[in-house]
């Protein structure tokens, strides 16, 4: 598959020294992960349906298989529905989310910085007939208040109330605890030129579910844009050597997948999309330093941490420029 790669995205450089120790949220995790039933092992990789996948860790009784099929990172032994469900309802679920996205503080630079630029790479690289944008697991609403703002009819759905609750209030953005599954395609059909699913195929059990009923609502030349956790990563490496010095993106059972472009490649053309264009950036080189920093606490506030600071998007862009990004978007057409 023959498609545009954009590689690096600049991070504020105030963020390394600011927050880099993380004991306390790991100390966190660790308590949310370890409380959550592990469910049976499955037999094949839930992307692509390979049965030959071998384990790379275990986080907190959660294993990550790799697999060998479309070279994807998988949780084998998932939580049973109900648990799973339950983990999103937990006080460590929804009250992280009030302090990282329900947040007056800091919205408007999520907007600004980290919404915008993906919503205009989008829209730069899809040719949709209708200006109608449809944002699944819209949260608290950042993307849609850019679409929105580039003239689109927007609608999101999310299943959190306090966040959805949120979108509507303060970006005026109808928003519908809703889900697409088989049973609602035919309320969506069609209608919508652009879908958008930031940060959502990896919290799903069988993304190729979600990915089936998409495809239903949409028709040719429709475009479709996901955000998913990437692999492999400097981010996830760290965490091999690390297993239980969890970053943002192995965290059991909320992130069930990391897509290597492979196999979000395949996927999506079994699904009859091709991809347009994708954009592989992240957050790794924090990741590495604030894992350090846990085995160095004297790093935290040091000479060689101030230096590094300035020259984080620099030392990122290196990761990115290797594909080794935790983080990727792509932007697909319905073909
Ligand atoms: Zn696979």
């Amino acid at each position: 598959m023959e498609y545009h790669v954009k590689r690096g995205k600049p991070i504020d450089s105030g963020r390394l020294k600011k927050d880099l120790n993380k004991a306390g949220s790991i100390a966190a995790a660790r308590a949310f992960s370890e409380g959550i039933e592990k469910g049976a092992k499955l037999s094949t990789c839930p992307a692509c349906g390979s049965g030959a996948h071998r384990k790379l860790l275990t986080i907190y009784g959660f294993d990550y298989h790799e697999c060998d099929g479309c070279g994807s990172a998988f949780v084998c032994n998932p939580p049973p529905e109900e648990a799973l469900s339950a983990a999103y309802r937990s006080a460590y679920y929804t009250e992280a989310n009030k302090v990282l996205y329900a947040n007056d503080s800091i919205i408007d630079y999520r907007v600004a910085q980290v919404f915008t630029p993906k919503v205009e790479f989008a829209i730069q690289h899809s040719r949709p007939s209708k200006k109608t944008w449809l944002d699944i697991g819209c949260g608290v609403g950042e993307a849609l208040s850019v679409v929105k703002g580039r003239g689109y009819e927007v609608l999101g759905l999310e299943p959190n109330v306090m966040e959805a609750e949120y979108a509507s209030k303060r970006f005026g953005i109808e928003v519908r605890q809703d889900y697409i599954s088989k049973d609602t395609v035919s309320k969506y059909r069609g209608q919508y030129g652009t879908i958008s699913m930031f940060s959502v195929l990896e919290h799903v059990p069988d993304p190729n579910q979600i990915l089936s009923d998409v495809s239903a609502i949409q028709e040719k030349g429709d475009a479709l844009v996901i955000e998913v956790p990437h692999f492999p990563s400097i981010s996830t490496m760290s965490q091999m050597t690390f297993p239980d010095m969890i970053n943002r993106m192995m965290h059991p059972p909320l992130h069930l997948f990391l897509f290597s472009l492979r196999s979000l490649e395949g996927m999506l053309e079994r699904h009859g999309y091709k991809i347009n264009a994708a954009w592989l950036f992240g957050q790794d080189f924090y990741e590495m330093m604030s894992t350090l920093g846990l085995f160095a606490p004297a790093l935290n506030q040091s000479k060689l941490l101030s230096a590094l600071s300035p020259m984080m998007s620099e030392l990122q862009a290196v990761i990115d420029n290797h594909d080794l990004s935790d983080e990727v978007l792509v932007v697909a057409e319905r073909i």
